[in-house]
């Protein structure tokens, strides 16, 4: 059996930033994983090039049961103390919009400076290590096929449910249920909505089409681009609104967020009372693309008589039908596709200071198995840095 100080099941963003945390305060630590490689999700985050934190990140921007649970440990490492480690490996980056910062060349780097860092504290990863079974008694026992491992404390990093096929598990949330932690429900968030089988036939031919637009759910909205899929709704906008998203809420989207329903109805009335012989899409697509205009003619109900000939209650239903569209997702795509999952272990059960359970002590949970979800836009890695931060202080 090895014995160490600090056991960390998954060598992700927030395990590794534990274990070098706890490393550098002499914590003797192994890091196990079951991959064949460490951080595979920040290889492929950000497109590649790693969308490694915000410098805006506060509480406001997660979603949790309790929204202050965040509040501590982000104020306590953040955006910029993560900076300071990037720039201290002379990564070069750029702010890409609201305060997203990305790699400039890879989201490699990102990894190769945790590696790096947790070697130079001589925190061991052991990959390809499947965790059989996990015991307390005086200390913690973690049965794997690579051996058994035993320590003071116990961290369980081991992310979230979405993307199964690069590594993805539910073990951080068997080994909560073990313990008799609460786990909140879990749900695939930042996800694509899908739509009902009618409203996949009447919007489908709008496949691959973006807009600019408002997005809205559950009292939250975002001002980014929609995309339609050939199954729903896609783009920044949509992935966020998600994260507020539950089965049977309605999604509204603004399409037209410029300009206000009045501006729009004046600007009809002018072209109504100039005698305008064009038709409304036609006029629609000097604002949406073409084919947007198209549908949502038709989803007005909208004649294909000209603009003179137009009835104001017409204009006004298009316009309303423009600006807030609603339509109610069958579902999201799922957690083959999702960037999170919402939901997780109750934040009520841990410590917002070191993430310890309350009732089991030297048991921790960090990162994205935890109920905190970020939205889109660095804020998920800024979570797994500061939660990982405050659990290897009290390793
Ligand atoms: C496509 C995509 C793009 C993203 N882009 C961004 C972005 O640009 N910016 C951002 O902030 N967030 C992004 N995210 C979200 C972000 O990647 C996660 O929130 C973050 O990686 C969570 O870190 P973590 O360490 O908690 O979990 P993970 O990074 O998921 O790490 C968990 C680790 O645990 C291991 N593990 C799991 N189960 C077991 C098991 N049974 N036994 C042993 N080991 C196990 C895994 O192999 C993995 O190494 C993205 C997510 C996806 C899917």
């Amino acid at each position: 059996m090895d014995t160490y100080d600090v056991v960390i099941i998954g060598a992700g963003g927030a395990g590794m930033m534990c274990g070098l945390q706890a490393g550098r305060r002499g914590r003797r630590v192994v890091l196990l994983d079951h991959a064949s490689v460490v951080g595979r999700k920040i290889r492929i985050s950000g497109g590649g090039r790693c969308n490694f934190t915000n410098t805006g990140a506060e509480p406001a921007q997660y979603v949790s049961g309790n929204p202050d649970f965040c509040r501590s440990a982000l104020s306590r490492y953040t955006a910029d103390d993560f900076l300071e480690l990037i720039q201290s490996h002379g990564i070069a980056f750029h702010e890409k919009t609201l305060g997203q910062l990305f790699c400039d060349r890879s989201a490699q780097q990102v990894i190769d400076m945790l590696v790096e860092e947790c070697r130079a504290v001589g925190a061991s990863i052991v990959l390809d290590c499947h965790v059989r079974a996990v015991e307390k008694k005086e200390r913690f026992l973690v049965r794997t096929s690579a051996g058994e491992y035993s320590a003071d404390s116990l961290v369980i990093a081991t992310g979230g449910l979405s993307l199964p096929k690069i590594g993805a598990s539910d073990l951080g949330y068997r080994i909560a249920k073990q313990f008799d932690v609460r786990i909140t429900e879990t749900a695939p968030a930042l996800d694509a909505f899908v739509f009902s089988p009618q409203d996949q036939r009447f919007f489908g031919e709008l496949t691959g089409v973006a807009v600019p637009a408002v997005a809205t759910c559950g009292g939250a909205s975002f001002r980014e681009q929609v995309l339609f899929t050939h199954t729903g709704l896609s783009g920044p906008a949509a992935l966020q609104a998600s994260l507020y998203w539950k089965k049977g809420l309605e999604v509204s989207v603004d399409l037209l967020p410029d300009t206000s329903t009045d501006e729009m109805l004046k600007w009809f009335a002018q072209q109504k009372a100039a005698g305008s012989r064009a038709n409304v899409k036609t006029l629609l697509a000097q604002r949406l693309p073409k084919r947007v205009a198209e549908r949502f003619c038709e989803l007005g109900s909208v004649t294909d008589k000209p603009m003179a000939q137009q009835s104001a209650e017409a204009l006004e239903k298009l316009c309303r039908g423009l600006k807030e569209w609603r339509f109610t997702p069958h579902g999201t795509v799922g957690y083959r596709t999702a960037e999170v999952t919402r939901g997780g272990v109750d934040t009520r059960e841990l410590s917002s200071k070191t993430m310890e359970c309350k009732k089991v002590p030297g048991l921790y949970f960090i990162g994205e198995v935890v109920d905190v979800t970020g939205w889109l836009g660095g804020y998920n890695f800024q979570w797994a840095w500061s939660s990982g931060w405050a659990a290897g202080q009290a390793v």
